[in-house]
């Protein structure tokens, strides 16, 4: 008699097999075998030379992706929102104030989670109303979405690290969605903290999350007078597991993703061989192409300023008279490719489409553009 009270589940007796599919949403993006064989390597130690030497050419990848000389660079183990946790509850104290601006749902959500460490939050529509908010509020930190996968939006970012440096703010820009896809220059651009994803134009899985936090921004986190609500995200301890804090030893703060960081490792190099400036032309004219294509089908775009239309991520105003979850299932169960519709406050106003990394070529978009008239023709559609 076995004294377990719970059997092994039969689900768990037999194989699973996971069946390929196009991922054309705003992420994760499809995984390249190059990739994913790099993750597949043998496991180390987290703190073996090899893995050590592993996260260096991380580090300088991301200082390259970021173009930043910025020595505090490093993966946080973890999904986007580690990262944007990271920032924000490094570089704020309870008390203190937090502009945010919000051109989408991650922007309402940076202020949530300010909120929820006690800080003084307040949220401005555009960036051009901030500096009367710097001014009147004096907040400490400045959160901008570079690009907003939400809405589709790509925010412009020249000029805004400057000011915030006028009124003693730091900078902090979420680019998950759009880093490797299009500009971004931490350095130049006067940018503090930079963040991204590695599920996203990087094609490799998530769970890594590259961030940099400029001199600036470590003067100030390593000068607090508290210490950070979460032990995990704590930046003195991922700065000194990251080899970024000059110490000659390296201790254990936590077990990092090491396979992860092999794949986020190849995808550095793939962006470093083709080069970011030819990875932003592709992004830009994919894209273009793409946008043309919607448009002679008669679709709308829901940005309709083409200059602050993301590359990356598209939104399409849902098409009148459809029910938008019917277009998106059909696509997925006639075509194999997984789009989606609007999040936040773009629910039920939008189909989002994400040509990122290795899906951004002209070849995915003739296919896209084929799913979708297709599934046009044969989605119910009610009288408009
Ligand atoms: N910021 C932006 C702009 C995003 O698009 C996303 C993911 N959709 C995130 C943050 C959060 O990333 P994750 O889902 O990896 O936590």
């Amino acid at each position: 008699m076995s004294s377990l009270s719970v059997p092994p589940p039969q689900c768990l007796l037999q194989p699973y097999t996971v069946p390929h599919r196009y991922l054309l949403g705003p992420g994760p993006s499809n995984v390249p075998p190059r990739i994913s064989t790099a993750g597949a390597q043998p496991m180390l130690g987290h703190l073996h030379a090899e893995t050590i030497e592993i996260m260096d050419h991380v580090k300088s990848g991301i200082q390259y992706a970021f173009q930043t000389q910025n020595r505090v660079t490093l993966a946080v183990s973890g999904p986007g929102h580690a990262a944007m946790e990271c920032a924000i509850f490094n570089s704020v104290e309870a008390g203190e104030s937090v502009l945010v601006g919000v051109n989408g749902i991650w922007g309402e959500r940076a202020a949530e989670i300010a909120q929820r460490i006690g800080t003084r939050t307040l949220s401005t529509d555009y960036y051009s109303t901030a500096e009367i908010a710097l001014i009147k509020y004096k907040p400490v930190l400045f959160f901008l979405t570079h690009g907003e996968s939400s809405t589709g939006v790509l925010h412009p970012i020249d000029g805004i690290g400057e000011l915030c440096h006028k009124y003693d703010c730091l900078f902090l820009v979420d680019s998950v969605a759009a880093l490797g896809g299009t500009p971004i220059y931490m350095d130049k651009q006067d940018i503090d903290i930079l963040y991204t994803g590695s599920q996203k134009v990087l094609n490799a899985p998530p769970g890594t999350a590259p961030i940099s936090f400029s001199e600036r921004a470590c003067y100030k986190i390593f000068n607090r007078k508290t210490k950070p609500v979460s032990y995990f995200l704590d930046l003195s301890w991922l700065a000194n597991y990251w080899g970024c804090d000059g110490k000659p030893v390296r201790s254990y703060h936590h077990t990092g993703p090491v396979t992860g960081l092999y794949s986020l490792r190849e995808s550095l190099a793939i962006l470093a061989e083709t080069g970011l400036e030819n990875s932003w032309k592709r992004h830009k004219e994919v894209a273009e192409y793409f946008h043309n294509g919607l448009e002679k089908m008669g679709l709308k775009l829901f940005v309709e300023d083409k200059k602050a239309r993301l590359p990356t991520v598209t939104t399409i105003v849902a098409p009148p008279g459809y029910e938008w979850k019917e277009i998106t299932g059909y696509i997925m169960k006639n075509h194999n490719i997984e789009i989606s519709g609007g999040l936040g406050p773009s629910v039920g106003m939008v189909l989002r489409v994400g040509l990122m990394g290795c899906n951004s070529t002209k070849g995915h978009v003739d296919m896209i553009l084929q799913a979708l008239a297709d599934a046009l023709k044969h989605c119910h559609k009610s009288r408009v």
